[in-house]
C-alpha cells in the first residue's frame, strides 16, 4: 500500500539542471524505482511503500539505489535530467527571469479577461455577490509598480537642477486615481471608480455580507479593494491568496534591484529574509499528505530571532557584509499569512536540511 510521504524536499535547478532529492526516511529501502519520469517510488524494509513526484522529469537509470545515499535519517539522491524546452529561458542568461515574470490579477490578465467573450464578475470572496462586471470598466490601466515610483522618486530628488523636492512617494501615488469608469490595478488592490461597483458601501464594506473588501481611495468617486477579499468569476471562482503580494514584491526588488536580504516589518513582529534562488521547481509537502508540486520557486532562508535581525543588521551598517538589506512593509494580512506560508513549507522539509545555520529553509511557489 502506498502511505503518506514522510517530510521530503524535491529540488530542480534549472540553470545547473540538478535535480536533488531529499527524504526523512530511516529505514532500510528495499526497492527505489521510476514509475514515471517524474515519479520515484520506494519500499522500505517491512513492505511500506511511498511515492514521490518530482518537479521535473529525470534521465532513466538503470541502477537507482545506487544513486541513494544514507545521510542519517534522510535517504538523499542527485539524479541526471533531459532538457526541456521550458528550461531553455533560464539557461539563456541575457534573459532576466524575474522581470518578465506576469504577476496574478495584473493589469494584463485582467484586460484578457475583460476583451473575451465570457464575462468576468469580481465578486466578494466571502459570501459571492457580484460587484462588478468586467466588461463595464471603460478604462484599466496598471499603476506602476512600487519599485518604479522609488525609481522616479530617486531620479526626481537627485537632478542636479530640481528645486521642488517635496513631492513623496505616497504624494505620487495618491495622485493617482481611477477615471469615470475605470480601473487601476495596484500591486495587492484594485482603485475602482464607484460607478461601476454594485453592492459595495461606502466604507467598501460589502452589502451582502458586512465584511471589509478595503478602505476608501485616492479620491472621494473611488474605493480601493483588496484583491484577497474579491474572487475573479467567469464560471469558475478564483482568489487570491495575500502572501502573493510578498512573494511578487520580492521577486520584483531581486529582479530590478539584485538585492538579497530584506527585513520585513509590522509593529512589534520582524522577518529576516534572505532569497537565496529563483524560478526553482520543487515538490514537497507543503501541508498536503502526499506533497504537491511548486514550479517557480523563491528559495527563501528566514528568521524572527529578533537577536539573530539586530546581530546581523549591525554587521550590514558596519560594513561587514557588502550587500544591500533591504526593508519591505507589507499590511498585516500579507505578513501573516506570508509568515504561515513558509513555516507550512519548513514544516515539509526533512529534519536534516529545514535549517541552514541559525536560518530556516522554505519555499515560497505561486499555488500554495
Ligand atoms: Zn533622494
Ligand atoms: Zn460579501
Amino acid at each position: 500500500m502506498t502511505l503518506e510521504n514522510p517530510p521530503f524536499v524535491a529540488e530542480f535547478l534549472p540553470r545547473i539542471q540538478r535535480l536533488s532529492v531529499s527524504i526523512q526516511l530511516a529505514e532500510e529501502l528495499e526497492s527505489c524505482s521510476l514509475s514515471s519520469a517524474d515519479e520515484l517510488q520506494m519500499t522500505v524494509k517491512g513492505g511500506a511503500r511511498y511515492a514521490f513526484t518530482l518537479p521535473h522529469p529525470v534521465v532513466e537509470v538503470s541502477n537507482l539505489v545506487d544513486f541513494v545515499q544514507n545521510d542519517g535519517f534522510c535517504k538523499t539522491l542527485k539524479l541526471p535530467t533531459p532538457i526541456l524546452q521550458s528550461d531553455r529561458v533560464y539557461l539563456d542568461k541575457s534573459n532576466n527571469v524575474l522581470m518578465t515574470k506576469e504577476p496574478k490579477w495584473d493589469h494584463n490578465e485582467l484586460a484578457r479577461r475583460r476583451s473575451t467573450r465570457s464575462n468576468t464578475l469580481v465578486r466578494c470572496a466571502n459570501c459571492g455577490l457580484s460587484l462588478l462586471n468586467l466588461s463595464q470598466v471603460t478604462t484599466l490601466r496598471g499603476m506602476p509598480s512600487e519599485i518604479w515610483a522609488e525609481m522616479m522618486e530617486y531620479w526626481h530628488c537627485h537632478k542636479p537642477d530640481e528645486g521642488n523636492k517635496t513631492n513623496s512617494t505616497v504624494e505620487r501615488y495618491g495622485n493617482f486615481t481611477p477615471s469615470p469608469g475605470g480601473l487601476l490595478v495596484g500591486p495587492y488592490y484594485f482603485l475602482v471608480d464607484k460607478s461601476i461597483l454594485h453592492n459595495v458601501g461606502e466604507d467598501a464594506e460589502c452589502l451582502g455580507c458586512d465584511s471589509v473588501l478595503g478602505e476608501t481611495g485616492t479620491s472621494q468617486n473611488c474605493l480601493k479593494m483588496n484583491k484577497w477579499s474579491l474572487e475573479l468569476y467567469d464560471g469558475n471562482s478564483e482568489t487570491f491568496q495575500p502572501y502573493l503580494h510578498a512573494l511578487n514584491s520580492l521577486e520584483n526588488s531581486v529582479g530590478c534591484t539584485s538585492s538579497r536580504y530584506f527585513i520585513v516589518e509590522l509593529e512589534k513582529s520582524k522577518l529576516l529574509v534572505w532569497v537565496f534562488g529563483y524560478g526553482i521547481g520543487v515538490s514537497s509537502l507543503f501541508g498536503h499528505g502526499k506533497g504537491v508540486v511548486q514550479q517557480n520557486c523563491l528559495k527563501v532562508f528566514y528568521t524572527d530571532d529578533e537577536a539573530q535581525i539586530e546581530k546581523f543588521r549591525s554587521e550590514k551598517s558596519q560594513g561587514l557584509a557588502s550587500r544591500e538589506l533591504e526593508v519591505l512593509d507589507f499590511p498585516s494580512v500579507v505578513m501573516v499569512d506570508l509568515i504561515e506560508k513558509l513555516r507550512i513549507g519548513t514544516s515539509g522539509i526533512p529534519d536534516g536540511v529545514r535549517k541552514f545555520g541559525f536560518w530556516n529553509v522554505s519555499y515560497l511557489g505561486p499555488d500554495l
